[in-house]
């Protein structure tokens, strides 16, 4: 299957810390991937804006050392790889201060798609909002794309709102969570609304629970300093599970435009009840044979902040009234995988002579690794010997159904990026559901700090705390196992 790559309009894309982790690691070895694609016009320009006094020629070979270090197989294609970095440019930039505007305003081309790309800590964003307005850098059709985390809670949500809200309008606003960029999350919309299979079964008569868990089994890395202020509630289910929730629970919308999807996202998250305090298990982890402590890692060694949380909660609508959601995320866990796992009710009655098991349907979209999808059906065992059941796995693997295509799959960052350039917000949180979102999350973290809560310990490299598996078995249910 040969992939259909249809080019944007000829951008020019400021990256503000474009010498900074995540543009280095991320964004331009994807940008990268896009200009060897074709989908990135020849002529679109980059240019890497940051506080290092660097020049451009400094910057293209600290971005063609990132390429080699962070890209794939692509990268060993030289040639293009040499195009692609005469795209780029250079700025050394003061957010705060004067420095660089003038130089940044003299690279910038009329009348073609300008974005800017807000790579930088959030405290930040407004500096950077408030020049490229005073300095006639950004117009009434400039993009800006802000990185999370956005705000800490409803309260600095709603002022980092207000501060772009003063330069750009909504429809400028490119708000980035990267889960919403994979193929896989994608994917579940298309097989929700695409097919005539799911969707009449995708409610509480049918389903009996849905569960998604995101695990990892990286510690906090270097960003000890700003876990351990955040905590796996505000980094990871305020943001990506609320998202993933929010994909599997909304309506339909009526077409597939970005603020009918956003205007159902945000029914979801006031639909959602708030979660009792027994609902929640919060977890951090301890040392094991090979693996340091939450707290060593953050060089904290009174933290009680959470790098595990696992919550059932609950969609107050006609459509999930009697079906719980389990999420789960942790850090340090015994394999990195992310998943959704819809799974169906039992058969009321049971045809089959003898069998006592009790078989369910299960659609588990699979994020990482192996993007996917597998549905759980029950078959007869093969051979003689009567109807005995087992439930088998219908595979869908994107790698294996569509080949070159699947391997060639975009990352969730550039994708994200062409997005931009186009002008669709689809992919994109908007301002309304952020502050939703932290409305909802507010009240467990007030609740959690109000009763100094102490997180459950649990072993690195491990499934998380016992309390989160007694969270299901309390409910007869149980979590499916975490497998890389
Ligand atoms: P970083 O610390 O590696 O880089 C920060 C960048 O900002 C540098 O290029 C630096 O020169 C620039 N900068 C700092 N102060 C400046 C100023 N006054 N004027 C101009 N430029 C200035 O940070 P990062 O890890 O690349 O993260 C960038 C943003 O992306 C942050 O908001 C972070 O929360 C978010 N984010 C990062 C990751 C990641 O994997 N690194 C993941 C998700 C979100």
């Amino acid at each position: 299957m040969v992939s259909r790559v249809i080019p944007v309009d000829d951008f020019d894309l400021v990256i503000f810390g474009g010498t900074g982790d995540l543009a280095r690691r991320k964004i331009l070895p994807g940008l990268f991937r896009r200009f060897r694609s074709g989908q990135m016009p020849a002529d679109s320009r980059i240019i890497g804006a940051a506080r290092s006094e660097l020049d451009t020629s400094g910057y293209r070979a600290m971005i063609r050392e990132a390429i080699v270090e962070f890209g794939g197989d692509e990268k060993s294609d030289t040639d293009t790889l040499d195009q692609f970095l005469n795209a780029l440019d250079y700025v050394a930039i003061d957010a705060k201060g004067e420095g660089g505007w003038s130089e940044l305003k003299s690279l910038i081309r009329d009348k073609v798609i300008k974005a800017f790309y807000f790579s930088v800590a959030p405290s930040l964003f407004g500096d950077l909002a408030e020049r490229l307005h005073a300095h006639e850098i950004a117009d009434t059709d400039s993009r800006i794309v802000v990185e999370k985390p956005f705000g800490r809670d409803l309260a600095s949500a709603q002022a980092l709102n207000a501060t772009l809200a003063e330069h750009f309008d909504e429809r400028q606003i490119y708000r980035i969570d990267h889960y919403l960029g994979k193929e896989t999350v994608q994917n579940l919309m298309a097989v929700r609304f695409g097919n005539v299979l799911f969707e009449p079964l995708w409610n509480s008569h049918y389903v009996d629970h849905i569960q998604i868990t995101v695990a990892e089994t990286v510690g906090v890395g270097g960003r000890g300093g700003y876990y351990d202020k955040s905590g796996a509630m505000r980094d990871m289910v305020q943001n990506h599970l609320m998202q993933l929730l929010c994909l599997i629970a909304m309506e339909p919308p009526s077409v597939f435009g970005a603020n009918e999807v956003r205007d159902e996202k945000l029914k979801v998250i006031r639909a959602l009840q708030p979660v009792e305090a027994h609902h929640i298990v919060r977890g951090q982890y301890d040392a094991s044979d090979d693996a340091a402590s939450y707290r060593a890692d953050v060089e904290n060694p009174r933290s009680f902040t959470e790098s595990f949380v696992a919550m059932k909660c609950h969609v107050s609508n006609w459509r999930w009234s009697d079906t719980p959601f389990y999420l789960r995320t942790g850090k340090k866990m015994k394999a990195r995988t992310s998943e959704i796992a819809v799974v169906f009710k039992d058969l009321g009655h049971k045809m089959f002579e003898g069998d006592s098991a009790r078989h369910r349907n299960i659609l588990a979209i699979r994020l990482q690794p192996n993007e996917g999808m597998d549905l759980q059906v029950t078959i007869k065992e093969p051979g003689p010997g009567g109807m005995r059941l087992i439930d088998v796995p219908l595979d869908m693997t994107f790698a294996d159904a569509l080949g070159d295509d699947a391997e060639d799959a975009t990352d969730a960052y550039e994708r994200l990026i062409m997005d931009v350039i186009r002008g669709n917000q689809t992919l994109f949180m908007r301002g309304d559901e952020v502050e939703a979102a932290w409305a909802w999350t507010d009240p467990i973290i007030e609740g959690w700090e109000a009763r100094n809560d102490v997180p459950k310990l649990y072993d690195a490299g491990s499934a998380g705390p016992d309390d989160a598996m007694m969270l299901m078995h309390r409910d007869g249910r149980r979590w499916r196992d975490i497998k890389g």
